[in-house]
């Protein structure tokens, strides 16, 4: 059994030998971007991409059409951890990829390509998910719920940004959709026999400015109109808008909910139409594995870079906080920018294919792979990850 900096300096120089290929896809995703539930082209990519270095490849994977997982065994035995590597590749509809999902989709084919290379030297699974539609939707949920986590000791999964983080915030968020329902009429010769359902949207709005005065710090609302009528002349029958309610605390989100609820009855009331709200899919706040985070802030100060720590100004959401609900989940950051980048903006949009991001896509996928190995040839620190997980006392964590 070769040791383990041996195995990791395997790791990355697969990653290395793969730069062109990994990078190729990095920039193919990004120059093509598809939004949440619709990555089709992404997924075959990321597909194929696996499947090119031994994975048996399930596309689709689960319910959603872009769901990939990808099974690769060690050759000394299928008894062992398991490891989730997992990759996003969702874009944001009307930018593209502001968030840098294809520096995500190819960090993790990266890493799947780098555990490959070593499979000769451990025993247990590296399973490769593919998890659509994080900007929008919570894919990660239906892949809980279709048992695509099942068995899985681990999740890795890193994310761009401005900042070297190990640790993730996350705020708990739910994406909302509402719909009026009033009766059209012509605006000019019979205005009174119409109930304009925009007016319900522009009251839910006023209704939600004012809320904010009596938000706490750590909740956010927010949204836009999706449909406001067709045409001047016409009372709109129906309008529609979609929001996302946020908080970093759990308890008070699930508050927010029946808050919001009774904001669009009350605006349906007003305009004398009926209103419908459909909470269409969560994410909640995460629990860091302290143990993973450990292994993965060794692994990158032996790569040179220091934790800068989570920036509490600045925090998002993500169904990787479902996933570390469920196992012993890690969600860190590396820089592909300057601090202070706005993220989900051109300027970061920029950022997900410049030179700097590639080197921090493969040092990603380097990072990744040598966690994962430190799991997989040292299955007591699996053990101690998931007593951390389940609160047992006894062992320490390393974080
Ligand atoms: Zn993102
Ligand atoms: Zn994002």
């Amino acid at each position: 059994m070769p040791a383990p900096s041996e195995l990791k300096a395997r790791a990355t120089a697969a990653v290395t030998a793969s730069r062109h290929e990994i990078l190729a896809l990095s920039h193919a995703i990004h120059a093509d971007p598809e939004p949440a539930f619709e990555e089709h082209r992404a997924a075959v990519r990321v597909a194929e991409a696996i499947a090119g270095h031994g994975y048996a490849v399930e596309h689709p994977a689960g319910r959603l059409p872009t769901a990939v997982r990808g099974r690769l065994t060690g050759e000394l035995g299928p008894d062992g951890p398991r490891i989730g590597i997992l990759a996003e590749y969702d874009a944001l509809p009307g930018l593209g990829h502001g968030c840098g999902h294809n520096t995500m989709a190819a960090s993790g084919v990266g890493a799947a390509i780098a555990l490959a290379a070593v499979r000769d030297s451990f025993a247990g699974e590296v399973v490769f998910l593919g998890t659509p539609a994080e900007e929008r939707g919570s894919g990660k949920q239906f892949m809980l719920e279709d048992g695509l986590f099942d068995g899985l000791d681990a999740a890795l999964l890193f994310h761009p940004a401005d900042r070297d983080m190990v640790n993730c915030a996350l705020l708990a968020s739910e994406d909302v959709d509402v719909a009026f329902a009033g009766k059209a009429a012509h605006a000019a010769s019979e205005p009174w026999e119409g109930r304009n359902a925009l007016d319900a949207v522009v009251l839910l709005l006023q209704a939600i400015g004012l809320w904010r005065q009596q938000l706490p710090q750590h909740a956010r609302v927010h949204g836009i109109v999706m449909e406001g009528g067709t045409a001047a002349n016409i009372i709109p029958d129906r309008a529609t808008a979609r929001f996302m309610i946020r908080s970093t605390d759990q308890v008070y989100f699930e508050s927010m909910r029946e808050r919001f609820r009774a904001l669009v009855a009350g605006a349906a009331m007003m305009a004398d139409v009926t209103g419908e709200v459909i909470f269409s899919g969560g994410s909640t706040t995460m629990k860091d594995s302290r143990t993973l985070a450990g292994l993965w802030r060794a692994n990158m100060e032996a790569m040179g870079r220091v934790d800068e720590g989570v920036d509490p100004e600045h925090i998002g959401s993500s169904d990787m906080g479902n996933v570390s609900l469920v196992l012993p989940t890690i969600h860190p950051s590396l820089a592909i920018c300057d601090h202070g980048v706005a993220w989900h903006s051109v300027e970061s949009l920029q950022a997900a294919a410049t030179p700097r991001a590639d080197e921090t896509t493969l040092l990603a996928a380097s990072l990744v792979a040598r966690t994962a190995l430190d799991l997989l040839v040292d299955p007591a620190l699996v053990a101690t990850a998931w007593e951390e997980f389940r609160g047992a006392p006894g062992r320490g964590s390393l974080g």
